[in-house]
């Protein structure tokens, strides 16, 4: 799997706003600092699925389907995160350099994809203490159901 620079990674995270993006897949509606929808990823008539632009983060209180942005197309495209990536790149305007064909990488590709999935796990803790508070301010997640 080619190897994308950390760099256009967060800078696609930057720029993507999170309640734009899933907007495209579903209708979302305002409710105080959060945006509601019917979940895209399981049958449902009243809205469970929320997205926080603060935390840039998904959490369906139906399904327990929870992410960041990546995540969301991840899901929704059905592809992998490199998939997300491009797609969400493409869909931005982000240009993606392609690998260097030196064959001087492989060692430092390596390293990239191990910093990355550090990354990766940072926001996944960031976003899991969202979760949490969720859980707890919702009584169980059923007040919207
Ligand atoms: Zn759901």
């Amino acid at each position: 799997m080619p190897g994308i620079p950390d760099t256009v990674i967060d800078e696609i995270r930057s720029r993507a706003d999170i309640v734009e993006i899933v907007g495209q897949y579903v209708q979302l509606r305002r409710r105080g600092n959060d945006y509601w929808a019917c979940c895209p990823f399981h049958q449902e008539k009243t809205p469970s699925f929320k997205v926080n632009s603060a935390h840039q983060a998904y959490y369906c209180f139906g399904c327990r389907r929870s992410g960041d942005v990546y995540r969301f197309v991840q899901e929704r495209e059905n592809v992998d995160f490199i998939g997300a990536v491009r797609l969400l790149a493409q869909r931005l305007g982000v240009r993606i350099p392609e690998p260097s064909s030196t064959g001087a990488g492989e060692a430092g590709a390596a390293e990239r994809s191990a910093r990355q999935k550090d990354r990766r796990y940072e926001v996944l803790q960031a976003t899991a203490a969202w979760f949490r508070q969720q859980l707890r301010d919702t009584h169980g997640g059923g007040a919207w159901r």
